[in-house]
């Protein structure tokens, strides 16, 4: 099979022929629908060379979908053919976080390693998945446009249901930066708490138009206006949730000046920005997080959130030989939604 593969730090990714792998004892092997590419990944290309614990080469694509083709000895709970979506984060499975599925924060680092993250990941025709525990049947959904719930819905979906408490009658969330993740936390907003005024900030007008389709009440380009507009609809007071899709220093600083007194800011981008906290920024009694993928229910939540088709994301779709365009494309801000990696076809 054919595997796109991270073979050297701060070296560009490499396609290469590797057999099928056989799962082993309680593995499943997987043949991938779609495996999503994420900015993440732009960032694990760019390790430091002398970062130590990295293991490579291993398979690029952490956010996967596709068909159970074969299960290892012991595992059951599906059938060979049947359409599933993968849950990212492998945990231990024995931790108090993994027993309550949230295996993203699972105690034991050294056993936690997600596929696409340090194993072998997805952007392949096929890959090992550890445990049947790590699967979700897609039903009706087709894995070649799912693989992106997995990450980028996932994770939007998290960032917004910790919050929803504060998004009542009246309230406002203001979601910085509306590429994938943005677009998704919009629907999120819109189908979990339908009273809240959804606002989104962006500096490319084409992403504000797509945040409008996507249910956003309010649209605003970036800078000093959006930040005076935010403080009008909600009288001065802030948004009650800023989610911070970007995290670098430009927005963050915005997301101070919208914060309200007992909001939340949450900072789901990997910017590489910083956040000063103190008495006065952001408003008094604000709770800022940094919150990292989601649960096993969480998933489920999303599966069925885009089941009944409440939420979607826009995904392009390129073969294998074009990952490496498709990552281009998307370091350079031109991929409107998510890349998707069709291995087979
Ligand atoms: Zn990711
Ligand atoms: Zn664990």
């Amino acid at each position: 099979m054919r595997a796109f593969q991270f073979v050297e730090l701060q070296k560009p990714a490499e396609l290469r022929e590797l057999p099928v792998p056989e799962p082993g004892p309680g593995e499943v092997l997987i043949k991938i629908g779609g495996a999503g590419a994420c900015h993440s990944d732009l960032h694990i290309l760019e390790t430091p060379a002398n970062t130590p614990g990295m293991s490579l080469p291993f398979t690029l694509g952490h956010e996967n979908a596709g068909w159970v083709e074969k299960l290892g000895s012991g595992a059951t709970g599906f059938a060979v053919g049947d359409p599933v979506i993968v849950y990212g984060p492998w945990g231990c499975g024995s931790c108090a976080n993994c027993r309550v599925g949230m295996e993203n924060y699972c105690e034991s680092p050294v056993k936690s390693r997600a596929g696409g993250l340090g194993r072998d990941g997805g952007m392949a025709n096929y890959m090992i998945v550890p445990s049947t525990r790590f699967l979700l049947p897609l039903g009706s959904l087709d894995p070649r446009e799912a693989a992106p719930l997995t990450d980028a819905a996932l994770t939007s979906y998290h960032a917004v249901k910790r919050s929803l408490h504060l998004l009542g009658p009246g309230s406002t969330a203001v979601v910085i930066g509306a590429g994938g993740l943005g677009q998704m936390a919009i629907q999120v907003l819109k189908a979990l708490s339908a009273a809240a005024t959804v606002i989104a900030v962006d500096t490319s007008p084409d992403k504000l138009e797509t945040a409008k389709k996507m249910g956003a009440d309010e649209v605003l380009l970036s800078g000093d206006g959006a930040v005076k507009r935010i403080k009008d609809i909600t009288r001065g007071q802030g948004a009650n949730l800023v989610l911070d899709m970007v995290g670098a220093k430009p927005t963050l600083e915005t997301a101070a000046q919208i914060s309200r007194v007992l909001g939340h800011v949450t900072i789901v981008g990997l910017g590489g920005g910083a956040l000063p906290v103190n008495f006065h920024s952001p408003a008094k009694e604000c709770s800022v997080a940094s919150p990292y993928w989601g649960s096993i229910p969480e998933l489920m939540e999303v599966v069925s959130l885009a089941q009944a088709g409440k939420i979607r994301m826009l995904v392009q779709q390129f073969p294998l030989e074009r990952a490496s365009e498709a990552y281009h494309l998307l370091h350079d801000g031109k991929i409107p939604g998510r890349a998707v990696i069709i291995p087979n076809d």
